[in-house]
């Protein structure tokens, strides 16, 4: 595995393995990896010849200047991590790499209906910042696929609007989330919970599937209501608890029997915000 943190060695080496037509795979992260992102770097593996990982701790994609400042930062680990796995180029730019004129005045995409809702109106400006980091690492890496998690189901969205927007030839693959043994969905944020925190954090995928059971028996108004109640009576503060169309989002107030929904969560733990969902159909 190759590290840099140079956008010039990655261009060489792209270049390079290039000239034999091979297909180039895309992994970028924030770091503090698990075994969800491992998926995703072995997901790659398996199917493009190249496999490209990134480390960046994007700053314009947080709304809360505290939840930046306690991002884990596990480098050393990290690449311990990939070193053994399928990677073949692990990229750690600096912030002076990816944004040479600084934050302050960065192009603004048209993200139309899906930043007004879930994540993007309780995360204003969020997906501004992905799209705006996620362009230029696009740019940078041009890879054929793009590999990214489920359990972010709306960012998965908002790429493809961005790759449909921006013409970028780039097919972005989704993959499943991965758990850990009490269904949590991991997450680099996991490891900022409390032990206390930590046994009460499995209620999200619990009741995610409380609402699978109950999606097509009763009102959803009041499956919904019912699901955020139980979630503030275990000491979550929540901030939505949803169910989108999978396809377009779009939020609904009765089910769809035979076409595919999803529930979505977002809640506090004490500081820490988890999200998760689960398809429905
Ligand atoms: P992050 O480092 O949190 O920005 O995540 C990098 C990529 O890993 C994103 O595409 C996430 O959706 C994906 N990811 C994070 N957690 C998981 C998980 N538990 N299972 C699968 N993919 C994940």
């Amino acid at each position: 595995m190759i590290v840099t943190k140079h956008q010039y060695l990655l261009n060489e080496y792209l270049e390079k393995e290039r000239a034999y037509g091979l297909t180039t795979g895309f992994v970028p992260t924030m770091g503090a990896l698990h075994a969800g992102h491992m998926q995703l770097v072995e997901i790659a593996a398996e199917q493009s010849a190249i496999t490209v990982c990134s480390i960046f701790i994007n700053p314009t994609q947080f709304n809360d200047k505290n939840d930046f400042t306690k991002y884990p930062q596990t480098f050393e680990s990290d690449i311990h991590l990939l070193e053994p796995a399928a990677t073949d180029f692990l990229f750690i730019p600096l912030a002076s790499e990816i944004y040479p004129s600084g934050t302050d005045d960065l192009e603004h995409y048209d993200l139309g209906f899906l930043e007004t809702i879930l994540e993007g109106q309780y995360r204003p400006g969020h997906f501004q910042g992905v799209c705006q980091v996620m362009k230029r690492l696009l740019d940078m890496v041009q890879p054929d696929l793009l590999f990214m998690g489920q359990k972010d189901y709306q960012q998965c969205m908002v790429l493809e609007k961005l790759i449909g927007l921006l013409n970028i030839p780039v097919q972005l693959i989704r993959c499943p989330t991965l758990r850990e043994f009490d269904g949590l969905a991991m997450s680099s944020r996991n490891t900022r919970l409390n032990e206390e925190q930590r046994q009460k954090a499995p209620a999200i995928f619990e009741t995610l599937n409380w609402i699978k059971e109950q999606y097509l028996k009763g009102d959803l108004q009041d499956i919904k209501k019912q699901a955020a109640g139980i979630l503030n009576d275990r000491g979550f503060r929540v901030d939505y608890v949803e169910v989108a169309n999978a396809n377009s989002l779009e939020l609904l107030t009765d089910p769809m029997p035979g076409r595919p929904a999803v529930a979505l969560i977002a809640a506090f733990l004490g500081e820490v915000r988890l999200i998760d969902n689960i398809l429905l159909s």
